[in-house]
């Protein structure tokens, strides 16, 4: 039995506005056994960190990433093998555990292999929830084909191999999919609802998909018990997508209120991805984007703001995510501070744990109450009066616990 004790902890648990000083919490075999203001007995064998009123909170949980995008011009990552990728994408998914987040979802390219290689050990790095390709139409976002390729049926995916989306289309083939991604061990299914900014012939306010395309992927998940993740911006194919039965709208830049109000109802979530056109908008042209992508880069960063002020009105759920590709990756703490230009830091707080771990299904993170899974970052300071604490790990990340295990502390044990 390892058992460990953090004592004298100014506690976040993830879910009240409040942080409670003077705090102590016993872990067993990877799960918090007690919580209390008391002293805690854990017997001879605990090690105890005196935490020294520093704050304890849940591991962060990004909703929205994804591992094997090693670069940021997606033509690049064409043409490597699966093998290469994973090698290449190790040092990337190491460095989202070193941040402080304990669980990633990935929602587009991230397979059951690399989830399982993570959970088996082999590789360090968050706890993953996959969902393989994102599903895209012909045209759509996930098609990156060039013109001379005039394919129109499935094989088109092996003649311009992009391992994060798939391009399949109809009820039938759709319904085929998702059985099979989820034969596999998929955690959602993710679509591609709307135009996007990396893709080469689709504008941003382009609806993709039919909504009974959509409606027969959410049935499929359903039947399952998972869900589905839709990429949309504009309130258009944002409304098309919940009509459709979509439960997580991703980026949604371009929301109007009465839209924001149509996925407060549907009790959906929105997952902004700030950041990553921020960072994107400053190193992408030297990085080599087109302008064209550039250019409809430039136009959802600048509603981003918007849409969180109109999402919170609403009442609509808000995740925490970043979408970083390639090179980008350095700035996923960025998102804390962005979010904090309009948003209280604990509500940014909540989405990047209780609220993603609920997007994520698993109400046994992002939490720290007694019978959840031990999944807790040390932080020096308070993040609920300055939320760039959160940004700066090297001063601030002192502990990172994942699954009852210090992967990484620079405090020592009485
Ligand atoms: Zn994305």
């Amino acid at each position: 039995m390892a058992a460990i004790a953090f004592t004298n902890a100014t506690l976040f648990d993830g879910v009240n506005d409040e942080a409670v000083p003077g705090m102590n919490v016993l872990v067993v075999d990877g799960k918090i056994e007690a919580v209390s203001d008391k002293p805690l007995s854990g017997g001879d064998s605990v090690t105890e960190y005196d935490l020294g009123g520093r704050t304890l909170m849940p591991g962060l949980i990004d909703a929205h990433a994804h591992v094997f995008a090693i670069n940021l011009v997606e033509e690049h990552n064409r043409n490597i093998a699966i093998t290469e990728m994973t090698a290449r994408a190790v040092p990337r998914i190491r460095k989202m555990l070193d941040r402080g987040f304990t669980s990633v979802r990935d929602v587009a390219g991230g397979d059951v292999g690399i989830r399982n290689a993570i959970a088996q050990g082999f590789i360090p790095g968050p706890r993953l929830f996959v969902g393989g390709p994102a599903l895209s139409q012909i045209g759509g976002h996930g098609d990156h084909r060039n013109l001379t390729d005039d394919s129109l049926d499935i094989d088109f995916n092996a003649s311009a191999f992009n391992f994060e989306c798939r391009i399949v289309e109809g009820e039938g083939p759709l319904r085929s999919h998702v059985r099979n991604e989820l034969r596999k061990g998929a955690d959602h299914i993710k679509v591609l609802a709307s135009g996007g900014v990396g893709s080469p012939t689709d504008a941003i306010d382009q609806i993709q998909y039919s909504e009974a395309e959509i409606r027969a992927v959410c049935e499929e998940a359903a039947v399952r018990g998972k869900y589905v993740a839709a990429h949309a911006y504009e309130s258009a194919a944002i409304a098309h997508s919940i009509r459709a039965g979509v439960r997580t709208i991703e980026h949604a830049n371009l929301i109007n209120a009465e839209t924001a109000a149509v996925v407060a109802e549907a009790d959906a979530y929105i997952v902004p991805t700030l950041v990553a056109y921020e960072v994107t908008a400053q190193h992408g042209a030297e990085l080599g984007l087109s302008e064209y992508v550039m250019e409809k880069l430039n136009y959802v960063n600048d509603s981003g703001l918007k849409m969180l002020g109109l999402a919170e009105k609403a009442g609509v759920k808000l995740g925490f995510g970043t979408d970083l590709m390639g090179q980008m990756e350095f700035a996923q703490l960025q998102e804390f501070v962005i979010r904090g230009r309009v948003q209280r830091p604990v509500d940014v707080l909540k989405s990047a744990t209780s609220v993603n771990a609920e997007i994520v299904q698993r109400d046994d993170l992002g939490v720290i109450r007694a019978g959840a899974t031990a999944d807790m970052i040390v932080v020096d300071g308070d993040p609920l009066t300055d939320i760039s604490i959160m940004n700066a790990p090297e001063q601030h990340l002192r502990l990172i616990m994942k699954d009852g295990d210090i992967y990484k502390t620079d405090l020592t044990a009485k």
